[in-house]
Order: structure tokens, then C-alpha cells, then sequence
């Protein structure tokens, strides 16, 4: 069973999960090249993914109504950081120490039946499928009173974490809200009030109008740019156009225009990037404050080509080697 740990120093949780079983001396040899590459895929079979009895298992995901088939599937991480069914309890140690039960959940989004796909190989209207279900797990989430926050996101590449090659997403549900987003949530807040409008609706007026602009891409309802403080070469915000702070506000036509954005935008991190390990996540408002005015959802993508190092650590602050106006310019330019 896993724990949600708070250091007594800073704003840092954990979450302390050794389900794996791994000891210390594990760690002796270093693993080189994915993992996966020798085992059968176990997100390409049908029948065996089959839902077990427990009812926090499995849901169906996206059902082809044309062939019957499955386009995408929702299944249990086998790992689980955080898992339902359990009470959300905290508990104090040694007078300074708090902690939470691992309360949550853990999910795999598999997003294509096919092994190869990529966000940038498939058809938009599969990525639409896949953003729908996404929808559907924050709406099943914002049933659950334990859960305050809902991260979907997606580690792409050995060098970025992931561990399997076929075509998936993951969700963490947490009883707490996260510091990154606390401090997103804080920081847009203190502009609202200042300014009576929400910082990304502005960055977006910001950047369409920029002379030197950090604007990627865009199209009727959705809106791509390399960040003015990007951390990481190469970094890249996708928003809607149209103020949301929760992702399952979505219109079709929003829908549509987002999966459009996701294959251009990975097409050209292809063309500029060649095939880049890279993190995805949806950065979306807490599940009991949805309709925020001041919150806006967004994507945030970090291709990981340089690593964080002592500095970064040390100090919170990143030093990045690529400009965000160069790196818009390149995949504005990469067609
Ligand atoms: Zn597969
Ligand atoms: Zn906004
Ligand atoms: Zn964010």
C-alpha cells in the first residue's frame, strides 16, 4: 500500500509506492534500452484485457461502432502509485511528519489498437477518440469525493519514462492538489484580481500579436506556442482558444480542432526533433472548482533533450539552451 508523505522543509509531497518490491542493491545494475522490447505487448491483445470482477478495474474506453472493435481502453496500472477503495486517512509521526493514505487511482489510457501508432501517425480521428476518453475518466473522477486533482499525461520514449512502446496515456487521481498546479492556480489567481482577466486568455492576445512571436500554431478554437520562460528546448503549450478551466467543457468542434493540433504539432516536433522522447500533460483545474475564471486548461509538452542537473535541482530554476522565440520559428517554418 502506498503513502503520501510531506516534507515538514518545503511544499513537497511523495508518493512512497513499493508495489514493485525492488530493495536498495536493485539498483546495482543500470537498465539500458526499453524494457519492453523482449516481452509480448500486453496493450495489443483483445479478450485478455477483459474486465476483472473488481469494479475499480477497467472501463471500456471507445468502441468502434463501424467494426465493433475497441479504439482506445482503459485499464488498471499494474504498478498503481495510488489506488481506489481505500479510505482517505492522515496521520502524523514523530510530531513532524504528516502523511496520507495512497488513496487515489492509476490508469492506462491505451490509445490506439495499433502497436505503431504515434500522436504523430494517427489519424486525427483517432486522437479525437482518445481526448474523449480522457473526458470521460475526468467526469468518472469528479464522482469520486476522495479525488482533488486528475493528472493525465504521457511519457513518450525510454528517456522520458516510458517503459512500454505501445500508444498510451496515464491518469493519477490524488486526494491532494498538486504544488505545480497550487502554484499555476496562485499565480493566475493574483493576476485575476489585479487585472480582472484570466493570464493565458492575455497570453494568447499576447502572443497572436507578438512582433517577435513564440506563436506555433493555430487554428479556429485551439492555440500552440513555445512559452516565454520555457524551461526545456523546445517546450510547447497547447490551449483553447475559448476561456475552460476543465478539459470535459470540450465542444466537438473543439474536439476536432485539438486532435488537428496534437498530430501538426507532434508531426513537426518529428520534422525539427527527429522522433523525440517527450512528456505530455494535461494541466486542468481541481475537480470541486471546475468553472475557475481565472484557470485556464492547458497541454504542456517537454521533448526531452537536455536533462535537469544539479542547478535545476538545487535551485528550481532551469536553464535552457534553446529560445522559445527560435524554437517557435523552427516549427512554425517545419511543414
Ligand atoms: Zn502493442
Ligand atoms: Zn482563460
Ligand atoms: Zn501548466
Amino acid at each position: 500500500m502506498s503513502e503520501i508523505r510531506k516534507d515538514p522543509t518545503s511544499h513537497t509531497w511523495i508518493v512512497l509506492s513499493t508495489e514493485r518490491g525492488k530493495r536498495p542493491s536493485d539498483f546495482r545494475e543500470r537498465e539500458v534500452g526499453p524494457p519492453s522490447a523482449l516481452r509480448p505487448c500486453p496493450f495489443c491483445g483483445g479478450e485478455e484485457m477483459a474486465p476483472p470482477e473488481d469494479v475499480h478495474a477497467i472501463w471500456p474506453g471507445e468502441i468502434d461502432k463501424r467494426t465493433k472493435g475497441w479504439k482506445t481502453r482503459v485499464l488498471p496500472n499494474k504498478y498503481p502509485a495510488l489506488r481506489p477503495g481505500i479510505e482517505l486517512s492522515q496521520a502524523e509521526a514523530d510530531t513532524i511528519y504528516h502523511l496520507l493514505s495512497g488513496v487515489g487511482a492509476h490508469e492506462v489510457i491505451v490509445e490506439s489498437p495499433n502497436h505503431e501508432d504515434t500522436l504523430a501517425t494517427m489519424p486525427p480521428s483517432q486522437i479525437e477518440a482518445v481526448i474523449r476518453t480522457y473526458c470521460q475518466r475526468y467526469k468518472f473522477w469528479r464522482r469520486d469525493p476522495r479525488v482533488t486533482f486528475v493528472l493525465i499525461f504521457k511519457n513518450y520514449g525510454v528517456a522520458a519514462g516510458a517503459s512500454l512502446e505501445h500508444p498510451h496515456s496515464q491518469l493519477v487521481a490524488t486526494p491532494i492538489i498538486p504544488p505545480r498546479i497550487f502554484e499555476e492556480l496562485e499565480e493566475a489567481k493574483d493576476y485575476y484580481l489585479r487585472n480582472k482577466e484570466c493570464i493565458y486568455c492575455r497570453m494568447i492576445k499576447a502572443e497572436a500579436e507578438a512582433k517577435v512571436s513564440r506563436k506555433v500554431l493555430e487554428n479556429d478554437t485551439m492555440f500552440a506556442l513555445c512559452p516565454f520562460a520555457s524551461r526545456f528546448p523546445c517546450e510547447l503549450y497547447i490551449l483553447p482558444k475559448k476561456h475552460a478551466a476543465a478539459l470535459e467543457e470540450i465542444t466537438q468542434k473543439e474536439v476536432s480542432d485539438l486532435a488537428k493540433m496534437i498530430s501538426k504539432v507532434f508531426r513537426r516536433m518529428n520534422k525539427v526533433l527527429n522522433d523525440p522522447p517527450y512528456n505530455f500533460m494535461i494541466h486542468v483545474a481541481p475537480l470541486r472548482t471546475p468553472g475557475l475564471l481565472f484557470y485556464h486548461w492547458h497541454i504542456e509538452i517537454i521533448p526531452r533533450l537536455t536533462m535537469p542537473a544539479g542547478f535545476e535541482w538545487g535551485t528550481g530554476i532551469y536553464i535552457n539552451i534553446i529560445s522559445p522565440e527560435d524554437a517557435a520559428k523552427a516549427l512554425r517554418q517545419a511543414k
